[in-house]
């Protein structure tokens, strides 16, 4: 009786199994991995899949690929609008995914839990949502599972969209079969460095590195700087590169700092301006920032990085050879050289200066 019990329970696993990933995949996954809890023990706390779920035995990991063909234009400051509303639409399409898996799970008989793709941070950590630590980071489950691998950035890189992807999650108390980390020799990052060299908020640390095991299996990547690095520049608070020579989608130019105790204290004195600034169609809406809502004008780290390296190349020098952002009367923006960009601020009166630099 046994072994025909085991036989059909693996059979039934098999089944459930496929069909996760086909739902994934049918509604705008292009990969699908699975972790059981033991593959993630003994990695940081937010490897920890019982924080959502305390009986989950599983957690499906998947992508949801940004449209490739939009990150060109984002790069050569050519079109804001498309690119941020794909982000925002492949977010809201990782999230719904993770909806509709969890709600298939739960009616199998399976308690499950969804997980958003982003902007999602725990309360009870020392700062609360401040802290920006997710209930379950999404990137150790997708590198455990094998729909990525760590590059030197930090970000998931996948074999064929590159870092270009939005990551989504359910846990799960089905047991469902598990599937392996990518081969190390499928791991694309060849410490091009392009990642780092694109991040004007120097979030990216390239020169140390950090480590973790998750389920006996080491992981590497850079160690990064604080959070509000990033927060501050990807948010569009400030976006001029140190050479002066290009910038990021923001048309805000105030000093980026050179040590980490200076971004939240920046971060404060740029709010005002911000709010005041004409603001965008469209936005992320996160309860940390200001009003509510905030702009994507970065996310160069992760849109630089393709597995083609002279792809990774031609879009470094759209970016740093497309001049700065400005924003004009109107609200609009655009990309000019650095010194008409200047002559643009020199001509502002005082209080409107004041909204840029
Ligand atoms: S940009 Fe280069 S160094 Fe950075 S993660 Fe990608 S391949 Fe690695
Ligand atoms: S999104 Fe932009 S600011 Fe943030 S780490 Fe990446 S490159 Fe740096």
């Amino acid at each position: 009786m046994e072994p025909k019990n085991r036989q059909s329970k693996d059979h039934a696993m098999v089944k459930l199994t496929r069909r996760v990933k086909d739902l994934a995949l049918a509604y705008g996954a292009s990969a699908v991995g699975i972790v059981t809890r033991e593959m993630l023990e003994g990695g940081p706390p937010s490897a920890d899949i019982s924080y959502v779920l305390p009986t989950a035995r599983s957690a499906v990991s998947f992508c949801v690929p940004l449209d490739k063909g939009l990150i060109d234009g984002w790069f050569s400051k050519k079109g804001l609008t498309a690119h941020f509303k794909d982000n925002i639409q492949k977010n809201t399409i990782s999230s719904g995914i993770s909806l509709e898996l969890a709600n298939y799970l739960n009616q199998k008989g399976f308690p499950s839990t969804p997980l958003t793709a982003n902007t999602a941070y725990r309360s009870d950590t020392k700062g609360g949502y401040l802290d920006e630590k997710p209930p379950v980071s999404h990137r150790y489950l997708a590198v455990r599972s094998g729909v990525g691998f760590f590059g030197l950035s930090g970000n998931v890189l996948t074999p064929r969209e590159g870092a270009a992807v939005i990551l989504g999650s359910v846990v799960t108390e089905a047991e469902l079969i598990p599937t392996e980390p990518l081969a190390k020799d499928e791991n694309y990052c060849d410490d091009c460095r392009l990642c780092e060299a694109s991040c004007a908020s120097g979030f990216i640390n390239g020169k140390e590195r950090v480590s973790i095991t998750l389920g006996g299996v080491d992981f590497s990547y850079t160690r990064k700087r604080h959070h509000s690095r990033c927060d501050y520049v990807c948010g569009g608070f400030a976006g001029l590169h140190k050479s002066g020579k290009w910038s990021t989608w923001s048309p805000a130019r105030f000093p980026i700092p050179e040590e980490d105790e200076a971004f939240y204290p920046a971060l404060l004195n740029a709010i005002g301006p911000y709010l005041k600034r004409p603001g965008q169609d469209i936005a992320v809406f996160n309860v940390i920032m200001p009003g509510d809502k905030v702009e994507l004008t970065c996310g160069n780290c992760q849109l630089i990085c393709h597995p083609d390296k002279d792809v990774r190349k031609a879009r470094y020098k759209m970016l740093t050879q497309s001049g700065v952002v400005v924003q004009n009367a109107d609200g609009t923006r655009e990309a000019v050289t650095p010194e008409k960009a200047k002559a643009h601020l020199e001509k502002m009166d005082d209080d409107r200066r004041a909204l840029y630099e």
